[in-house]
C-alpha cells in the first residue's frame, strides 16, 4: 500500500486543492486519508486524527456511519439520480416532508440545489423575482452584515464580507449595503451579549429605514459568522430583525448552511429567536456530511407569487444537474432519523456543557482575548496583547501553528486565522473532547510563545 509520501506526490503533480496557497506544500505535507470511522480519521501510514472541524464542518454523526451508509446503499440499489424537472422520487418527497415538518412553522416549500453557495443564489434569486412578480421592479438590492460569509460563487461573494476571499474579485461583485455586525466580540466590558447586539440593531433599523424602497432581502447568518472567525451574537437581533423586515417589507434570509441541525444547541438556530425566516438555506449537515445537498425553504405566499400561467413568466426557471439527487436525499433522511431516533439535539446538551468545562480555563492564557460558545461550536480568539486585544498580524499565521501540532498529536483543528474552534461531529466523546482540549491548549502555548 503507497505511503502518505507517495499519494501526496501524486496528489501534487494534479490536484489544486482549495482554499489554499499551493506553494505551502513546499513545506507543509497534504495528508492523504485512507479511511474514517466515527470522529477518526485515518492516514495512509497509519496515522489517526480526531476530525475535530467534522470535515468543514459537515459531518454530524460521524465517518462511514454504519445507518447512513446502509441506507445509502439500498438506495443505490434503488435509484441513484433522476431528472427532477417534471419527475419525482421517493427520497426526495419523504425529505421535503420532514424538512417542512422540522423546520419553523409557515417554511411550507422545499427547492433543491447541490451545494451551499447554489442555494444562497436561489434565495437572492427568489427574493429578487418574488418582488418582481409583484410588481416592485424598484427592489433590486439585498442587505448584508459585515463579517459575514454566505459562499463562494460571484453572487454569495458578493453578499458576503470576508476580506480574504472577496477582495480580489470586487470588480466582479454586485454592490450590496453593509450594515455592521452585531458580533458580540467588539461589546463594551461588561455589557451583555444581549445589550450589545440589541445596540447593533439600531444601525440594520437605520439602514432599512433609507433603503427598504430598494431592498429585496437582508441576508444573515444566524447566531455564529462560521466563516468570519466563528463570531457569535445573541438571538435578540433576529428577533428584532424579523420584527423590522415585516415593517419595512424586506424579505429575512437565514443562511443555515453552518448552524442548521444542532450546531447551536437547537435544530435550528433561527429557533432560539423564535422566528420564521422567508428563506432558509441549508446544506453541510443536511446529508451528515456524505453528499453535496442543499435545500432552500420558503413560505406558501412566496411560492404563490410564481405560480400562474406559463405565458405570464413568472415561474422559477432555475436548476442545477444534480438537483434532489436521491442518494443525497436518502442520506438526509437517515441523518434526521438519527436526530430522532437518538433525541439528538437533548443528548447534545451534555456534549455541550463538557466542551464548556473544558474550554473555560483557556480564558486564562495570556493571549486568549475570549473563549466564546454556541451550542457544539466554540471558538478562542487568539491575540496579541489581552489587555487592548490588538490582533496578531495575518501574515504571522498564528492559527496554522495550533493545526500543525494538532497534526502531531493526532488531531484536525483548522484554525479560521487566529481563531483555533472545536466542532465537533455529535458522536465525539467526552474524553476526546478532554483531550483535544488538551491538544489545543498545548498547540495555542506554541503558537503564541514569541
Ligand atoms: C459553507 C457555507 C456556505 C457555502 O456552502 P458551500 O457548500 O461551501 O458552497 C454558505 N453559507 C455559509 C454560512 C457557510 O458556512
Amino acid at each position: 500500500m503507497p505511503t502518505n509520501a507517495e499519494w501526496m506526490a501524486r496528489d501534487l503533480k494534479v490536484l489544486w486543492h482549495p482554499c489554499t496557497q499551493m506553494k505551502d506544500h513546499e513545506w507543509l505535507p497534504v495528508v492523504p486519508i485512507k479511511r474514517g470511522k466515527g470522529v477518526w480519521l485515518e492516514d495512509f501510514d497509519g496515522n489517526q486524527y480526531i476530525d475535530a472541524v467534522s470535515s468543514w464542518w459537515v459531518n454530524l454523526f460521524g465517518h462511514c456511519n454504519p445507518r447512513i451508509n446502509a441506507a445509502l446503499v439500498d438506495q443505490l440499489e434503488t435509484l441513484e439520480h433522476v431528472i427532477l424537472g417534471g419527475f419525482s422520487h421517493r427520497a426526495v418527497v419523504e425529505l421535503s416532508e420532514q424538512l417542512v415538518e422540522i423546520t419553523p412553522a409557515g417554511l411550507d416549500r422545499c427547492f433543491y440545489a447541490d451545494n451551499g453557495s447554489s442555494a444562497v443564489e436561489v434565495a437572492l434569486k427568489m427574493s429578487f423575482h418574488y418582488w418582481q412578480n409583484c410588481g416592485q421592479k424598484k427592489k433590486t438590492r439585498f442587505v448584508t452584515l459585515s463579517n459575514s460569509y454566505h459562499g463562494e460563487t460571484l453572487a454569495a461573494l458578493a453578499v458576503g464580507d470576508v476580506a480574504l476571499y472577496k477582495e480580489t474579485y470586487e470588480p466582479l461583485l454586485m454592490d450590496v449595503i453593509t450594515v455592521p455586525s452585531p458580533d458580540c466580540y467588539f461589546r463594551e466590558e461588561g455589557e451583555s451579549w444581549s445589550d450589545y447586539s440589541e445596540r447593533q440593531f439600531e444601525k440594520m433599523e437605520l439602514a432599512l429605514e433609507k433603503h427598504h424602497q430598494e431592498v429585496c432581502a437582508v441576508i444573515v447568518e444566524p447566531l455564529i459568522q462560521c466563516a468570519g472567525n466563528m463570531r457569535m451574537y445573541h438571538p435578540i437581533y433576529l428577533t428584532k430583525l424579523r420584527e423590522a423586515c415585516d415593517r419595512y417589507g424586506v424579505h429575512l434570509i437565514a443562511d443555515e448552511i453552518a448552524v442548521g441541525f444542532g450546531r447551536t444547541g437547537t435544530m435550528f438556530a433561527c429557533e432560539q429567536a423564535k422566528i420564521t425566516p422567508d428563506f432558509m438555506c441549508l446544506s453541510k449537515g443536511l446529508t451528515g456530511g456524505y453528499l453535496p445537498l442543499s435545500a432552500v425553504m420558503t413560505s406558501t405566499p412566496i411560492y404563490d407569487a410564481f405560480y400562474d400561467d406559463y405565458e405570464s413568466m413568472k415561474a422559477f426557471l432555475h436548476s442545477h444537474s444534480f438537483t434532489g439527487n436521491p442518494l443525497g436525499c436518502r442520506a438526509a433522511l437517515a441523518t434526521l432519523d438519527i436526530f430522532r431516533t437518538d433525541d439528538v439535539i437533548n443528548a447534545n446538551q451534555q456534549l455541550i456543557d463538557v466542551m464548556k468545562q473544558a474550554c473555560a480555563p483557556l480564558a486564562d492564557h495570556p493571549h486568549v482575548a475570549e473563549v466564546r460558545q454556541h451550542g457544539m461550536v466554540v471558538a478562542i480568539e487568539l491575540v496579541k496583547n489581552k489587555k487592548s486585544r490588538e490582533a496578531y498580524p495575518w501574515q504571522e499565521r498564528r492559527g496554522l501553528k495550533v493545526y500543525q501540532h494538532a497534526l502531531s498529536r493526532g488531531a484536525l483543528l483548522r484554525p479560521l486565522g487566529n481563531v483555533v474552534y472545536l466542532m465537533p461531529p455529535y458522536v465525539i466523546t467526552p474524553e476526546q473532547i478532554h483531550q483535544l482540549v488538551e491538544i489545543m491548549l498545548e498547540g495555542i502555548h506554541i503558537a503564541t510563545r514569541d
